[in-house]
Formats: structure tokens, sequence, C-alpha cells
């Protein structure tokens, strides 16, 4: 009789591409990430995250097993500290 894995060890794969658009659309980038048990073998799903794709945020595929992230160089977008920093900053 075998037990069952309680999944105590994990391999993710993150693929990060760049997408390019016609002018004078910016490139965006995008990363999908997969995670599976080292141990069994058994895929992870993601939680929380509607089905499909988001440039601009996060998705899921539809079977639930590929998170797919919009990513931007860090110097393009503000970070959500340096959003909250603004806040307060502005609020005095
Ligand atoms: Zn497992």
């Amino acid at each position: 009789m075998s037990e069952r894995c309680i999944h105590e060890n994990f391999r993710a794969v993150v693929a990060v591409g760049r997408i390019e658009h016609p002018a004078p659309k910016p490139m965006t980038f995008a990363a999908d990430v997969r995670i599976q048990c080292a141990d069994c073998g058994e895929p992870f799903q993601f939680l929380g995250l509607p089905a499909g794709y988001n440039a601009k945020g996060a998705a899921v595929s539809v079977d639930g097993l590929e998170a797919r992230l919009a990513i931007c160089p860090r110097s393009d977008a503000p970070t959500p500290l340096d959003t909250i920093f603004t806040k307060t900053s502005t609020a005095h």
C-alpha cells in the first residue's frame, strides 16, 4: 500500500517573455509560472486568479496550472511601496 505524498518539495518553472506590439504601443513582458511537487510530480493550481490573459495584471490558464503574470522593468512603473510613500508625502 502506497502512502499519499504530503508534497514537501517543489519544482517551479518560470518562462519570461517579451511581447512586441506595433508602434506606438510599448513592448510588454510576461512571466508564466508552473509549480509541481518534486517528489510525486503532481502539478499545483493557482487560486484566486481569473482565467485568461491580462497584459496589465495576473491571470491563470483555464486548467489553473499556469499563472500568467504581467511584469515590467523596475524603472518603468512605481512599485506598491513607491505608491504608498507618494500618498503619504502628498497628505501633508
Ligand atoms: Zn507530492
